[in-house]
């Protein structure tokens, strides 16, 4: 089968590697559509502590075209997505629901070969079908979606909550739509891309500022700040800047991911003295289904998200290129 194979960091090529036999337990599926996302740049440009060689990819819907032995619930051509996580299901996180941090954690397209490749190799209790209504490009949108369901989890939107995001990407299109439909008041957006806060503002936005203009006009129309604050862009100075914006009492959500190694500065006695709260949103944990939910009733919209559709074959280049500002979500279709 052709397969994105990335050898080193900013070394990868398509070529030719053998179709994944099923194992106990495990489904393989032929992969119908993926989306190209933050982590697959951040393993091809080796900022992610992935074992190389690596397929990465780990946003996907397709078909099942083979079944391992005592696999029960699913069968050849059934269409399907898989939640990329993988599990012990006996550590001590397991048990108390947090296998996002299980201590054998790993994922598809991130420790184990992913899925921008025609076929995957998948857990069959990872599995969850497509329903009928729902096209291969939505089903790989269940991924995303499922770690903004578990964000939106950790940070407990009240209703009426004054709301400010930096970042209107892909994930942040997304957290709009779910902190608008979850009751916040003001939902003030921030971005230096003027096309993205229109997509913004029509997905519920309430205001919509660019970057360079944050200072002044936060400043003089919010001058207690925010009860929430959420970075979905992952950049330290932002990040950093962020916190300026946080009212008494305030949250503060980090969604983005930011450079491993990178740090910000802040002051102990302002995060004591205002009493805020500051939580972190770790991938996917037990949010697949509920996603599936979201994108099925079309309380996400993401068709309108996927802005590139590429063949697999094009891949290597577009990891290479700098991402083009009018890029929202591209999605390999095979
Ligand atoms: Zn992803
Ligand atoms: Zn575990």
């Amino acid at each position: 089968m052709k397969a994105l194979v990335v050898h080193s960091p900013h070394h990868a090529s398509v070529e030719e590697v053998p179709v994944p036999i099923p194992g106990e337990g495990e489904v393989v599926i032929r992969v119908k559509a993926c989306g190209i996302c933050g982590t697959d740049y951040h393993i091809f440009e080796g900022a992610f502590l992935s074992p190389y060689p690596i397929i990465p990819g780990h946003e996907f819907a397709g078909v099942v075209s083979e079944v391992g032995p005592g696999v029960t619930t699913f069968a050849k051509g059934d269409r399907v997505t898989a939640d990329p996580t993988l599990y012990c299901g006996e550590c001590e996180y397991c048990l108390t629901k947090r296998v996002n941090h299980c201590k054998r954690w790993g994922a598809l397209g991130n420790t184990t070969a992913g899925s921008l490749a025609e076929y995957v190799k998948v857990p069959a209790r990872n599995v969850v079908r497509l329903p009928y209504t729902m096209s291969f490009a939505q089903g790989a949108f269940v991924e995303p979606v499922a770690c903004v369901v578990h964000g939106m989890n950790r940070l407990q939107v009240q209703a009426c909550d004054t709301v400010l995001l930096f970042g209107a990407g892909a994930m942040g299109l997304q957290l709009v739509q779910a902190i608008a439909r979850s009751g916040a008041a003001d939902l003030v957006v921030v971005d230096v891309a003027s096309d993205k806060l229109d997509w913004a503002k029509r997905l519920g936005a309430t205001r919509c500022v660019l970057s360079q203009d944050v200072g002044t006009e936060l400043g003089r129309d919010y001058p207690d700040g925010f009860d929430i604050v959420v970075d979905a862009t992952g950049i330290p100075a932002v990040i950093e800047q962020a916190f300026d914006y946080m009212g008494k009492t305030a949250k503060f959500l980090q969604f983005g991911v930011a450079p491993k190694d990178s740090s910000i500065s802040m002051s102990p006695f302002t995060i004591y003295n205002k009493d805020w709260t500051i939580l972190g949103s770790m991938a996917v944990n037990n949010t697949f289904l509920p996603a599936l939910r979201w994108v099925r009733e079309g309380r996400i919209k993401v068709d309108e998200l996927v802005t590139h559709r590429v063949k697999l074959d094009e891949v290597p280049d577009l990891l290479a290129k700098p991402k083009a500002s009018a890029m929202l979500k591209a999605q390999v279709v095979f």
